[in-house]
């Protein structure tokens, strides 16, 4: 569920209405809903009660400081994959033993940051990554709480660039070698050994997956322990999928996601950490564009939009569908049309949608991507010297630009000319 819903035959954000937004700040643009995302935290949270428990939101899904701070005020603590999340979160106001340091190669200077700003644990990758972070540790005179990321070798059933948890993945330590490689972390004076992580994947849509990583994960507890290791929490991951086509089946809910975790480790008394991100910011956030163009072609339509592949790069990389909609809702009973809904960009990549059904539309209209609040704006970049989006966040009645446009100037001078030309 969000809070993007038609009123009267316009698309609102909360209580504005989107097209007001537009005039605004201009098109293209990235909306993002408050009331959505604190929902969609309290869902998580609310599913673990009972635990003893902290939802980390893995920030690299929308990492503007406005979303952080709105979601740690509520209690948030933060999954962060390099230093400049980290720095990020702590910009925003998450105290460092609420983030939890995540990533497959963390440098010795990220390490630092995070030791002396404060951590609540490392997810460790790698025994190499643990000589580093036992080293830098030693250096600095504190003792670094540490996970190890276990690869339970799960199929996640998602799209191959987001499925983490197969054995030829680069992502964690096989399962089978947990013991040897607990046992050195063990021995290094630098770490305190607190618990295990594994994450499998992104955009899962079954539960299944979930259960078979966790009740490995479950095993694995109850064996270190006999070991002598002191497993007091465990880092579940993220992952959890959302319903990016309205017309499909909905993934499961967090409620049942919280009771399967429940049914497979509360008998543990362990604490709990999960790491959302899609979930969290997926269905909050819009990216809303103009019709530039309405071009026919030989035998289709193309709807040419002021959006690209630069701005919201997931059809061009994972084949991902977005919702389209207009922002003015059409006429009941007009007859939809097959539409290709295109970027200006010159790639044939530069594809948002191909026979998509849509209401007649015309240069100037606008639309919505849906579910467009994750890993859209945080993947955007400036190929072909589009300036990145601007970011606004709605919260009720009232909006506000959280990342303005940058200026064309501002694109250009960021470049330097060395002095022999
Ligand atoms: C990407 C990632 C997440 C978040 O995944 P979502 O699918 O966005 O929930 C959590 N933990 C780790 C380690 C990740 O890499």
């Amino acid at each position: 569920m969000d809070h993007f819903l038609y009123r009267d035959g316009a698309l609102y954000a909360e209580d504005v209405p989107v097209a007001e937004i537009a005039s605004a700040v201009g098109t293209p643009f990235y909306v993002y809903s408050t009331a959505t995302l604190l929902r969609h935290f309290h869902l998580f949270d609310d599913a673990l009660a009972g635990m003893d428990h902290l939802v980390c939101y893995a920030m690299k899904a929308a990492s503007n400081q406005a979303i952080l701070k709105t979601l740690a005020e509520v209690g948030a603590g933060m999954d962060v994959v390099s230093q400049g999340e980290y720095l990020r979160a702590r910009a925003a106001g998450v105290a460092g033993d609420k983030i939890v340091f995540s990533g497959v190669g963390k440098t010795h200077e990220e390490i630092r940051t995070a030791l002396t700003g404060g951590v609540r644990q490392f997810n460790v990758e790698s025994e190499p990554e643990m000589d580093a972070i036992n080293e830098v540790a030693l250096e600095l005179g504190v003792v670094a709480p540490i996970t190890v990321r276990v690869n339970p070798d799960v199929d996640a059933k998602t799209h191959a660039k987001i499925a983490t948890g197969k054995s030829e993945n680069k992502f964690g330590i096989p399962i089978s070698r947990a013991s040897a490689v607990y046992a050195y972390a063990a021995s290094l004076s630098g770490l305190d050994v607190i618990g295990i992580d594994c994450h499998i994947g992104s955009q899962l849509t079954e539960l299944g997956p979930f259960r078979l990583a966790y009740q490995k994960v479950a095993e694995l507890t109850e064996m270190l322990r006999s070991e002598g290791h002191d497993i007091r929490r465990l880092d579940l991951g993220g992952g959890l999928g959302i319903p990016y086509e309205r017309s499909n089946e909905a993934p499961p809910l967090p409620s049942e996601y919280g009771q399967l975790i429940k049914e497979t480790l509360g008998h543990l008394n362990v604490e709990i950490e999960i790491e959302p991100g899609r979930l969290i910011a997926g269905n909050a956030g819009l990216m809303v564009s103009k019709v530039i163009y309405v071009k026919s072609g030989e035998g289709r339509d193309f709807l040419i939009l002021d959006g690209a592949m630069n701005d919201l790069i997931r059809p061009a990389m994972y084949e991902a569908h977005h919702d389209i909609v207009p922002v003015t809702e059409a006429e009941p009973g007009i007859e939809q049309r097959p539409y290709d809904i295109v970027g200006p960009v010159c790639e044939s990549g530069d594809t948002f949608a191909k026979q998509r059904m849509m209401p007649p539309l015309q240069a100037g209209d606008l639309v919505a991507f849906r579910s467009a609040g994750a890993y859209g704006a945080v993947m955007a970049s400036e190929y072909n010297s589009r300036p990145l989006i601007p970011e606004v966040l709605v919260h009720g009645d009232q909006f506000a630009v959280i990342r303005a446009r940058p200026s064309f100037d501002e694109m250009i001078n960021r470049d330097t000319i060395p002095s022999w030309l």
